[in-house]
């Protein structure tokens, strides 16, 4: 039984003494991290650059984690066991990767099997997201509690459940994907092949396409004077091209460098079409987490990931559907909050993963 992680954490143990070693595997970045309870003690990061094939990958992915333990000279017999992230799809109780999204040529890779055979410590793999919930679960915002659920709204919409003190993995390992909730039948195609998800509403992608559409429209000038681009020279686009030959629209090319982060930037400078954009989103987001809240009565509900920098323009709209269209009394139970551990969040849920599974055996 894995039980009341939370406080065997705030009380040092055996177990939640142990140095660990936590690896966050991305399409773009490989890092890794030695950690003592939920504080990183090294880290070192390489570029994936998966398009170099499976092999090159591995042995930069090995090599980061002979290095975080090198930089704080200890030995691997010394390290508890390694927690390893990666996106999803993946099955967490038998460590293989099934089809990492940017990772060429890493399909059915057993990665549990092949680190442990490399460093003789105990492997264990979880999605990034799950992960990232279990480490603000058991280090950051959730601490002391027994029942919390994480959402990372950044590119796309992840999620991870703890219910009892226990990760929700589900029999094939793939549980908690809280992005992939439907909440709009007749919406957008997602690129999970799923119909009006989450995440195909309301993620940072989905946002930056609702913003291109507005510049689209003519409807931008918000958002584009937040481009550096923009405000050189409001009269060209970025292919250089000038008002006259563009005619009366605004410099529609403009629109490719727009992003999430830019949006927020309009919002909190008062543009109304970014406001509606992001209140857009947060509604979506809101109606998601009725569904949570329906379902699993949680206590804490922490948002975190990159668009969740927008703050009380995200966190307004989600609490003022939640109040709206939540079951009074599971409404009034959960807390919905910011997440406490910023970037490393997937490097320190990671490390939380070996905890997690000493405690539990
Ligand atoms: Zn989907």
């Amino acid at each position: 039984m894995k039980t009341d992680l939370s406080s065997a954490s705030a009380r040092p143990s055996s177990a939640s003494e142990s140095l660990v070693v936590g690896v966050d595997f991305g399409g773009t970045q490989i890092r890794a991290a030695l950690a003592r309870n939920g504080e990183i003690l090294t880290r070192v990061g390489y570029l994936t650059r998966s398009e170099e094939g499976f092999e090159p990958v591995l042995e930069r992915l090995k090599e980061s984690i002979r290095q975080a333990v090198a930089q704080g000279n200890v030995t691997l017999q010394q390290v508890g066991g390694i927690g390893f992230c990666a996106p999803g799809p993946l099955d967490s109780h038998t460590g293989v990767l099934y089809d990492p999204p940017n990772l060429r040529s890493w399909h059915n890779v057993p990665i549990k099997r092949i680190l442990e055979d490399e460093f003789k410590v105990p492997v264990h793999v979880g999605n990034d997201a799950n992960l990232a919930g279990l480490g603000e679960y058991m280090y950051g915002a959730g601490r002391g509690l027994r029942d919390m659920i994480y959402v990372t709204v950044s590119t796309g919409i992840g999620g991870g459940i703890i219910i009892d003190g226990k990760i929700l993995e589900g029999i094939s390992g793939t549980a908690g994907e809280v992005g992939h909730m439907t909440i709009d039948m007749h919406g957008p195609v997602c690129n999970c092949g799923n119909i009006g998800c989450v995440e195909a509403i309301a993620s940072g992608t989905a946002i930056a396409r609702q913003a291109a559409a507005a510049i689209a429209a003519g409807r931008g000038g918000g958002i584009l004077a937040q481009l550096p681009a923009y405000q050189a020279d409001p009269h060209k686009d970025i292919a250089g091209r000038s008002a006259a030959e563009l005619g009366a629209a605004p410099p529609l090319h403009l629109e490719l460098e727009v992003d999430a982060r830019l949006v927020v930037k309009a919002a909190e400078a008062g543009d109304p079409v970014a406001r509606q954009i992001i209140d857009d989103a947060a509604t979506a987001i809101g109606v998601a987490m009725v569904n949570l809240i329906h379902l699993f009565n949680p206590q804490m509900i922490v948002i975190g990931g990159g668009v969740s920098k927008a703050g009380d323009l995200l966190f307004g709209p989600i609490q003022r559907v939640v109040n709206q269209r939540a079951m009074r009394v599971p409404a009034q139970a959960v807390k919905i909050v910011p997440a406490a551990l910023g970037e490393n969040v997937g490097l320190i849920g990671a490390a939380a993963y070996v905890i997690y599974h000493e405690a539990g055996e």
